[in-house]
């Protein structure tokens, strides 16, 4: 077995293994069953909110022509010049994981003619996307993204509802966030900007990480939002593309901030916002956590946004489609849920279970099933271990998941027609007759909320 481990120069180098276990890829993650009601809670928050805003859930192909990134996001991001999951299939095409939904997406509009319905084509689509990154935290080569894309509509109002909705779901899940937003201009004023940028780089050249040394001829925006030390400090002074933007994207930009202010978005202006893929014009923001005041986020800003998105009116002309204006934004699902069991670590924890099962005997046992599926069916959240006998290991067990009673099932029950009931917090039991168990719960649990 071979395991994957990084040398000092950084590179991945293989290493003979003696175990016979095969490993977790480096920067994959398992989703165990316990982390899952995060998941959860933000498909369930997501899809509501995106169901009422009238988007439609697409589902597109995680393995897609290699071409189609290329153009999309650009020869000289790192995405495509460095991060993708690439290989020849077995007829010898290119093709490649994807490291984005929205490409995907915007060929599938391409692809099924969807030019023609009627604008604008609300969309959305969840899953895995793949990017060989350096892994560290909040930062993985398999993560998943829930993309929201708006195709058809070249309004300043299209870009603030989907910050809006973005910022909804944030508040619906309990997370205290900011938009931080910029305008990139049309591609004219942004080329303008591109030199005179350039040119206060170059001055400053031997001060660069050797990145941002590479960066400076072929993917210059990205300098402003280098993670590197010294690199900020050059951004912060550098000429801002605020003042370069042409009077459309100007006007434009305003609109939008209108918006957000209309509908109380919280957002700050931040000019080092360029996001990582070619595609954008004008918007670009991101979402990361609130900061409390005199409060420092423990990681850069590029590891710590949730989401991020912007304007990208040419894409699907790159792909060979009609002239279609766009804007769309990805949230990153992993650090969600990484800030929702950061909020739920200070919570107190309450009761999440109604009722727990405990049966004693070989003849419960066997009637154990029925019983919790009458329980089930009423619409109580119940849960049993079916395999276990001891009366004291299940009010461990029932204790441990928060059961607010535990229904005691033994021989002598059976035989009588009842049931115990047991109050978890205060361990009074009551016998009740088997036939009335859900009813008599059910006026329990609801004297209790
Ligand atoms: P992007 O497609 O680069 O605009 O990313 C959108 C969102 O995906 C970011 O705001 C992050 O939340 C998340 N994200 C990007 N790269 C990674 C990564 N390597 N690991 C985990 N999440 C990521």
């Amino acid at each position: 077995m071979k395991e994957l481990k990084e040398s000092k120069d950084g590179k991945e180098k293989k290493i003979k293994k003696s175990s016979k276990t095969p490993l977790l890829l480096r920067g994959f993650l398992d989703v165990l069953p316990e982390n899952d009601k995060y998941w959860r809670k933000f498909r369930d928050v997501t899809e509501k909110i995106l169901d009422d805003y009238s988007y439609g859930k697409i589902s597109v192909p995680i393995l897609e022509q290699t071409n189609l990134f290329k153009r999309t996001i650009g020869e000289h991001t790192d995405i495509v010049s460095k991060e993708m999951f690439t290989f020849e299939d077995r007829g010898g095409d290119s093709v490649t994981m994807r490291p984005e939904i929205t490409a995907g997406i915007a060929r599938s509009y391409v692809t099924h003619g969807m030019l023609n319905r009627s604008r604008p084509v609300k969309l959305y689509s969840s899953g895995p996307v793949f990017r060989y990154d350096r892994p560290q935290a909040g930062r993985f080569r398999q993560f998943n993204q829930l993309s929201i894309e708006v195709f058809g509509d070249e309004s300043p109002v299209a870009d603030a509802e989907v910050i809006f909705i973005s910022y909804l779901i944030c508040k619906k899940l309990g997370l205290d966030v900011i938009i931080q937003i910029n305008s990139l201009g049309n591609t004219e004023s942004r080329q303008e900007y591109i030199t005179i940028l350039k040119e206060y780089f170059r001055s400053k050249r031997r001060l660069l990480c050797d990145d941002c040394k590479a960066r400076l001829t072929k993917n210059t925006l990205r300098l402003l939002d280098c993670k590197e030390e010294q690199c900020r400090e050059l951004a912060k002074a550098a000429p801002q593309l605020v003042d370069h933007l042409d009077e459309e994207s100007k006007d434009h930009f305003v609109s939008v901030l209108e918006h957000l202010d209309e509908s109380e978005v919280p957002y700050e202006l931040n000019p080092h916002i360029v996001r990582g893929l070619d595609y954008y014009n004008r918007t670009a923001f991101e979402i990361v956590p609130a900061t409390k005041e005199g409060e420092e986020s423990e990681r850069s800003p590029s590891q710590n946004a949730i989401g991020g998105g912007g304007r990208y009116d040419e894409l699907i002309e790159i792909i060979g489609g009609r002239e279609t204006p766009a804007i769309g934004m990805a949230f990153g699902i992993e650090r969600v849920v990484q800030l929702l069991k950061e909020q739920q670590k200070n919570q107190p924890s309450k009761k999440n279970l109604d009722v727990f099962l405990a049966q004693l005997g070989e003849e419960a046992t066997k009637h154990s099933f029925t019983l919790f599926e009458t329980l089930r069916e009423s619409g109580i959240k119940v849960r049993a271990n079916f395999s276990k006998d001891g009366l004291k290991q299940q009010l461990e067990i029932a204790d441990r998941l928060g059961a607010v009673f535990t229904v005691i099932l033994g021989q002598k029950e059976l035989l009588d027609g009842t049931i115990i009931i047991r109050d978890m917090e205060n361990g009074i039991q009551e016998v009740v007759d088997s036939a009335k168990i859900s009813d008599e719960l059910k006026k329990r649990l609801k004297k209790g909320k």
